[in-house]
């Protein structure tokens, strides 16, 4: 990793223009929008806008290319040969990738160089890998017939994703898509266009086909929806807030009934019980759990729920460790947090603070807004204690560096408010009893339980939520499926 990754600002060159059929053009009207850094706030380029019509200029070319069979219909394992060229070239140039990512993002350097670039090469490397070697299926049907159980690509997949790992969400869809043979259009946030923008040009230079993997940036009320209410898109691909979730399962009733995959919002519940052990531990690694990425995480554990016993004790070490995530530059390669996405999200998280404590919760650590004077985005580590689970900053997915802490009494009432939330995406739970650990992962409605820790992600794990966390699962091969149609052909012998 270079000792200053400021001392390549001046090498980089934007990509700013949407990759439509294997080529940077401008959008169809001519117009751009600001890409903003959220570290002092500054205009970093002028990013195409696209709108319905470039949308309409890369279905028509995803879906030639899809016809024409050289990536949907060739060997897999060319597909592999191909997807591991990619993933070199990102390793190649992984180093411009995470400053990207930060300059774009806000997120420190050090989580963009040793997680979201080389986690995003990995997705692309391990479902390259996976190609090849998945099989189809016979069913045990009729000793007269014989029936094939096969999947076939979907066909021109959307791939609409958000700003919290930009290139990470990208590469889960990516890779998945990708190496069951599918087109795919990347629709990146608007807040974080510049590394899908990137990787489109490694994707042609590795052999990926022109209009095989296509970026259109721009926004989700016209990009985003025109992608969405497509006749010619099979499939939406999304990660972002539950409430845009909902919009393009409207979108996909309203127009050709395209499959929608979904991972939506969290408020995750960690469970702390009197019995868990080392209390400083289990507190640190919770605040860590939250603060990571300045709490704009999907599953981060940001509901603590703490057993009465324990309560002012844990609360206490929460804010202990909370005080380490102290923002600053994001430049700076011992930087833990850095900037929030924007001015805007800051002043959406500001508001969850404010409405904390005017609904009578009390402020732990943290509360407020710092660094002024830089002119960027930056929150310190926020922590509530005296909180309700119904109280909105119980209820609601903050997105921010904000922690709540809920006490309950008994199992039971671990149980009832960690369900007592639209959310299902992930639930923790810290305890030493083997068998309560086994029955409540069991009665816990989350995609994900971790048990005595909060980190359980890996690409080998299937990750996705119940309830209104969404629809299907990302990473592990159970994320190929639903890039595929399954097909069932009887042969009478
Ligand atoms: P969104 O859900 O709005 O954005 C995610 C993606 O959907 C972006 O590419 C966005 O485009 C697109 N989009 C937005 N509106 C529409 C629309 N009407 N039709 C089609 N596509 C659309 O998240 P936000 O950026 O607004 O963040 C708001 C909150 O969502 C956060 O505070 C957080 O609570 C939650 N969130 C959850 C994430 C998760 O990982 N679960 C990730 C990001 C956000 P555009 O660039 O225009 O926004």
């Amino acid at each position: 990793m270079p000792a200053d990754f400021r001392s390549l600002i001046p090498t980089l060159s934007y990509r700013n223009q949407a990759f439509i059929n294997g080529k940077y053009v401008a959008a169809a009207s001519g117009k751009t929008f600001d890409c903003v850094s959220p570290i002092d706030g500054k205009v970093l380029t002028h990013v195409a806008e696209c709108d319905a019509e470039d949308v309409n200029r890369a279905v028509a070319a995803a879906r030639a290319v899809f016809e024409k069979g050289s990536w949907s219909a060739c060997h897999p394992g060319k597909r592999k040969k191909v997807m591991l060229k990619f993933a070199d070239l990102m390793q190649k140039h992984k180093d411009e990738l995470a400053l990207l990512e930060t300059l774009d993002m806000g997120k420190p350097i050090s989580a963009s160089a040793g997680g979201d670039i080389p986690g995003s090469i990995q997705a692309i490397q391990w479902y390259a890998e996976a190609a090849d070697k998945v099989y189809d299926e016979i069913s045990p049907y009729r000793p007269d017939s014989v029936s094939l159980i096969t999947r076939e690509p979907i066909g021109v997949v959307a791939a609409v994703v958000p700003w919290n790992y930009p290139l990470m969400m990208t590469s889960w869809k990516l890779g998945p898509a990708l190496a069951t043979g599918n087109s795919v259009i990347v629709k990146p946030a608007e807040q974080s266009p510049l590394t899908a923008l990137r990787i489109a040009e490694l994707a042609a230079e590795a052999g990926i086909p022109d209009g095989v993997l296509q970026v259109l940036p721009g926004f989700g009320e016209t990009a985003g929806q025109a992608l969405g209410r497509h006749m010619d898109v099979d499939m939406i691909a999304f990660t972002g807030s539950t409430q845009v979730g909902k919009y393009f399962l409207r979108y996909a009733g309203e127009s050709n009934m395209k499959h929608v995959s979904l991972e939506t919002g969290g408020k995750s519940p960690n469970i702390v019980f009197a019995d868990a052990g080392d209390l400083d531990r289990i507190a640190k690694v919770s605040a860590d759990g939250v603060f990571y990425n300045a709490g704009q995480s999907c599953n981060a554990p940001t509901r603590i729920l703490v057993q009465d016993t324990i309560r002012d004790e844990f609360i206490a070490l929460v804010a202990k460790h909370a005080k380490p995530w102290v923002p600053a530059d994001p430049l700076d390669p011992n930087t833990a947090m850095g900037a929030v996405v924007d001015a805007d999200q800051m002043s959406r998280v500001l508001g969850y603070i404010e409405a904390g404590r005017n609904e009578g919760a009390t402020v732990a650590a943290g509360g407020s807004q710092v660094r002024k004077d830089t002119g960027g985005a930056y929150i310190e580590p926020t922590v509530f204690s005296d909180v309700t689970n119904s109280m909105k900053i119980a209820q609601e997915e903050i997105f921010g560096p904000v922690v709540v802490a809920v006490s309950f009494k008994d199992e039971a009432e671990a149980v009832r408010l960690a369900s007592d939330s639209i959310y299902g995406l992930q639930a923790n739970l810290w305890t030493r009893d083997v068998s309560r650990a086994h029955k409540l992962s069991r009665q816990l409605k989350a995609g994900t339980v971790v048990v005595n820790n909060v980190w359980g992600s890996d690409i080998t794990n299937p990750f996705g939520g119940y309830k209104q966390s969404g629809i299907g699962r990302d990473k592990s091969l159970h994320a190929m499926d639903k890039y595929c149609q399954v097909k069932n052909t009887y042969i009478q012998l």
